[in-house]
């Protein structure tokens, strides 16, 4: 479904992604882990065009993205929810969700969507009329998943969707997460929280300074001493 080959991201000086290649096929749930600055969310931005390619190919079901547009490739099917939330504040919680629809003209198909979002995140539809900004970090991080999901993409790109959320939430997250999948949306996870990550990916990547230095299935890499030691805290 997705495939990136020698992917280079540059921001000036800085060599942000050096040559990752990395597959995610139609129906799995892949991570990218590794270090802070490794390159993870730099290689998210360049698949959802944000930020260019420096150089490398980047296919979606065969289609250069490339030259894309951000906007073009969201009407492709690919949804980015950007690590720390990008909610849109003094839009209540309901139009924050209806602008994840902006693409879309199936009305019925919307209202149905709408339905599966308040059923995921039952806080949401309690808090549909209130200002987005006066919700909690938590809910705010549903509703940054909840409005991509509106967009009802084929490919879900997320950025530490756990990051700052209490355990019990980050459990919630990760089972919507797999739930996400189970209802056919192909998942590209960036995360902290490896081992968590691990136990939900079908496959996964270890980037260290902008390469992928360990490539394999979520239990592979889960059990390996040498990814313990370094990403999984011993
Ligand atoms: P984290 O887990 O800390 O979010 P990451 O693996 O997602 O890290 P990136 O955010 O992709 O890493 O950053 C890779 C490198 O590129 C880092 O050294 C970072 O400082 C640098 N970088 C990222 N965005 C920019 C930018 N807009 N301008 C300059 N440098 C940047």
């Amino acid at each position: 479904m997705l495939k990136v080959e020698n992917l280079h991201v540059k921001y000036g000086a800085i060599h942000a992604v050096k040559g990752i290649d990395l597959e995610v096929k139609e129906g799995e749930i892949v991570t990218l882990i590794g270090a802070n600055g490794a390159g993870k969310s730099s290689t998210l931005k360049a698949i959802s065009g944000l930020e260019k390619a420096a150089e490398g190919s980047i296919t979606f079901n065969g289609q250069p993205l490339n030259k894309l547009s951000a906007r073009n490739i969201m009407k492709l099917g690919i949804s980015h929810v950007p690590e720390g939330r990008r909610i849109f504040a003094g839009l209540t919680v309901l139009e924050n969700l209806e602008m994840g629809a902006y693409l879309r003209k199936d009305k019925a198909g919307i209202k149905e969507d709408l339905k599966k979002v308040y059923s995921r995140f039952p806080i949401l539809e309690k808090r549909s009329r209130q200002d987005a900004a006066t919700l909690s970090g938590g809910e705010q991080q549903m509703l940054a998943m909840g409005r991509a999901l509106m967009a009802k993409p084929k490919l879900l790109l997320l950025d530490e969707p756990s990051m700052g959320l209490a355990p019990i939430l980050v459990q919630e997250i990760f089972s919507i997460i797999q739930d996400i999948k189970a209802q056919g949306t192909t998942v590209l996870l960036v995360e902290q929280n490896a081992r968590m990550a691990l136990s939900i990916a079908d496959r996964g990547y270890v980037l260290e300074t902008g390469k992928v230095v360990y490539a394999g299935t979520g239990e592979e890499l889960a059990e390996s001493e040498e990814i313990a030691k370094a990403y999984l805290g011993g």
